[in-house]
């Protein structure tokens, strides 16, 4: 047991951390009497928070520690990837990927307008690295909602005029990549979390969660004609298809640098 984890179990003996709990919107339930609600992310057992007019906190410790609804790490875990390279593989699905680039752009700026070309490239350039086009049962369509998790936090414009923050997450089915090309892994959800500015850490943690909502996966945009895409952002993309990514470009990407 390291020191945070004992400060912070102590801070929840005395409740001054942890009390205020999140509102929970579309939690699982168990099945049978007494079976109580559960963290629609990472699936834990849910508990009332006395007082709180409805708001809920994790049972465990540790999926309190863990959940995108109330941890206090500003790094919180995005699916892992955990697949040998597969040359054969990665050149057909990374081709069919880059051929359609516009079309997966499009879908993730819908999930978060302010997404660059840029980013965007970063973010194809990481998933190079960890060898995404080696997954063999990959789906085209679910790319640019994987690519969004592992953009961890971003700039996403104001509210009020106050800057705000987004991140993306899966709930609890998908922890490695490959989780999602499972039967279950189709129908997982999928989460946009909108966050105030970061006050003492480098990114939001749970304590700057504004709101969550589910986002409905597009499974269809790859059939649908291309976007218009500005002239300069084509450039920029196809220098990077061209160029390949530099591990710093990977780095910034997700959010270490
Ligand atoms: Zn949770």
């Amino acid at each position: 047991m390291d020191d945070s984890f004992a400060q912070r179990a102590h801070a929840f003996d005395d409740g001054s951390i942890g009390a205020d709990g999140f509102v929970v919107v579309g939690a699982r339930y168990g099945l049978g009497p007494g079976a109580g609600p559960h963290c629609p992310i990472c699936f834990g057992e849910l508990t009332p928070v006395a007082g709180s007019g409805g708001r809920f906190r994790h049972c465990d410790e540790d999926d309190e520690a863990r959940c995108a609804l109330s941890t206090y790490s500003y790094q919180p875990e995005a699916p892992r990837f955990h697949r040998m390279r597969d040359p054969v593989l990665e050149r057909e699905q990374r081709r069919v990927f880059i051929e359609n680039w516009p079309r997966h752009y499009q879908a993730m700026r819908r999930a978060a307008p302010t997404m660059t070309v840029r980013r965007f490239s970063y973010l194809v350039g990481y998933a190079d690295v960890m060898n995404l086009w080696s997954y063999p049962a990959l789906e085209q369509h679910d790319l640019p909602y994987l690519l969004l998790t592992q953009a961890q936090f971003m700039r996403a414009g104001a509210m009020g005029g106050k800057p705000v923050w987004v991140r993306f997450c899966f709930d609890a089915t998908v922890r490695d990549v490959g989780d999602l090309w499972t039967q279950q892994g189709a129908h997982a959800r999928f989460f946009r979390m909108m966050y105030s500015a970061p006050r003492d850490t480098p990114f939001p943690t749970a304590k700057e969660l504004i709101h969550y909502e589910t986002v409905r996966r597009d499974t269809s945009f790859l059939e649908t004609a291309p976007p218009w895409i500005k002239r300069a952002d084509m450039k920029e993309f196809e220098r990077f298809a061209i160029a390949g990514a530099l591990p710093a470009d990977v780095q910034r990407a997700t959010g270490t640098l």
